[in-house]
């Protein structure tokens, strides 16, 4: 099964991947995860990446679907993921071709998310800035829900309100996708 996790910082969506991936055994990955390893690199490429992150902003759709594609070509991708954080933008779902069953949306307000973050533990992350965050959240709105419009007229979409508890949430989930 191919599914996608949809929702702004704080939604819960890395949450909710790892109790799927425990409870279907389905891997779950993350491009906020890769990009964040490779901006570890010191290569130009790297240097790029670490700098558009901490800023807020997105990384280009050409580079997001060309790694994001030789990511999901491996052969434990065959048989299906969870994917957090892509496609963020509507010209990335488009020219995604790889077949997705459900896309998950977990809807919390920007109030709510904002909240949360303010308490979480984010290891010292420094793309979790509160401008940066402040940016993200801004273009979720701008990008990203043209994506949950365009999945929602193929009738892939799964709304889930993110403000129950991660129990709930996941129940809700497992029922909706027929698990
Ligand atoms: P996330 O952990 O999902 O919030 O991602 C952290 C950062 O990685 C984002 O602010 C972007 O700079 C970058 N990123 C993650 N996924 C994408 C994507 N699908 N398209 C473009 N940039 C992305």
């Amino acid at each position: 099964m191919k599914l996608i996790l949809i929702g702004i910082q704080g939604a819960g969506k890395s949450t909710q991947g790892n109790l799927l991936n425990e409870n279907l055994q389905i891997p779950y990955l993350s491009t906020g995860h890769i990009f964040r390893e490779m901006a570890k690199e010191k290569t130009p490429l790297g240097r790029y990446i670490k700098e558009t992150m901490n800023a807020g902003y997105l990384i280009p759709d050409n580079k997001t679907l060309k790694i994001v594609e030789s990511y999901l070509s491996r052969p434990e991708y065959e048989k299906g993921y969870i994917m957090d954080g892509f496609p963020r933008t509507a010209a990335q779902a488009q020219k995604f071709k790889n077949g997705i069953d459900k896309v998950i949306y977990l809807k919390v307000s920007d109030r709510e998310a904002l909240w949360r973050l303010a308490f979480r533990n984010s290891d010292g992350r420094d793309d979790e800035t509160l401008p940066a965050i402040k940016k993200r959240i801004e273009l979720f709105h701008k990008f990203t829900e043209p994506v949950i419009e365009y999945y929602h007229g193929k009738g892939k979409l799964i709304e889930i309100d993110g403000e129950k508890s991660i129990e709930e949430i996941h129940k809700e989930i497992m029922d909706k996708i027929g698990k």
